[in-house]
């Protein structure tokens, strides 16, 4: 997400952790951006307003590398270029240590730990490479960045697709330490699902034929996992579009507080949030 106002008054006036912040409307939203709020507002506001430095996870590093070999991939199948296991093979590891470099440290416990995050990315994208739901034909887009403004909301919906099929499909890539259930994986990525759906159909005129979770799990032996659902009906665009609204105005009224729940297991704000003591309403 880029900057928004909110997120550049905080990075001018260092506050201590939890200052009541004055707000004002966000100049858009992301999906990401509304889950991360609705799942923990006061994590947001560490995280997004006042972005208080933490290391970057190792999982995340591993992330964002695998992210970017996939991304070097359906760039080559798009434009005619290598799509080769090994030169993508190689756009992992430049990945790998360019995002430790620009965006570390990262939070390694060992140096061992990282050799085997390495060697876990290089296996599971070779996976991706070599099972039936590897991209075969030239996508129609990849990495879109959309801007869109949809009814129901009160400030325009951006964001990033990591590939468009040729009939539209908009497809999500995650990497997974486990096999995802599939009957709870598109119900729990509803938001982004449906937002690319609200964002596409904003910009073409036309409704994608499905949605769809590329999970590349990180087990023993890689898995690569397809996960589909069918384009949101209008109540299920109504549903995510309330949502998305709700962190809107959540924000715009600097509501940030505790919302104690399993994703405090993995929270690096941990301390800041014992600390809270109310006042960012
Ligand atoms: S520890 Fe839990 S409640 Fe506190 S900020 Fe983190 S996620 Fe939210």
């Amino acid at each position: 997400m880029s900057l928004t106002l909110v997120e550049q008054i905080a990075r001018q006036s260092p506050a201590p952790p939890v200052e009541p912040v004055t707000s004002e409307v966000p100049d858009h939203i992301s999906p990401t951006a509304a889950k991360s709020y609705l799942a923990c507002s006061l994590r947001f506001y560490f995280e997004r307003v006042l972005c208080l430095p933490r290391p970057t996870s190792p999982a995340l590093h591993l992330g964002k590398s695998i992210h970017a070999a996939l991304q070097c991939f359906h760039i080559a199948l798009w434009r005619g270029g290598d799509c080769s296991p090994e030169t993508i093979a190689l756009a992992f590891d430049g990945a790998f240590n360019a995002l430790e470099k620009d965006e570390g440290p990262i939070a390694w416990t060992a140096k061992k730990t990282r050799e085997k995050a390495r060697e876990d990315g290089l296996r599971v994208v070779a996976a991706y490479l070599d099972s039936p739901e590897v991209a075969k034909e030239p996508p129609k887009a990849v990495e879109v960045f959309l801007h869109e403004n949809i009814d129901g909301l009160s400030v325009p919906l951006t964001g990033a697709m990591d590939l468009v099929r040729q009939d539209l499909t908009p497809v999500d890539f995650k990497s997974a330490a486990a096999r995802p259930d599939s009957d709870t994986a598109a119900f729990e990525h509803e938001i982004q699902l449906v937002s690319y759906q609200l964002m596409l159909e904003a910009a073409t005129g036309e409704s994608p034929p499905s949605l769809e979770l590329v999970y590349l799990v990180k087990t023993k032996t890689p898995q690569v996992i397809k996960v589909t659902s069918p384009p949101a009906d209008r109540h299920r665009k109504e549903r995510v579009v309330r949502l998305l609204e709700t962190a809107v105005k959540g924000i715009t009224a600097a509501r940030f507080h505790p919302q104690p729940g399993m994703q405090c297991s993995w929270c690096q704000f941990r301390k800041e949030c014992a600390a809270w003591k109310g006042g960012a309403s």
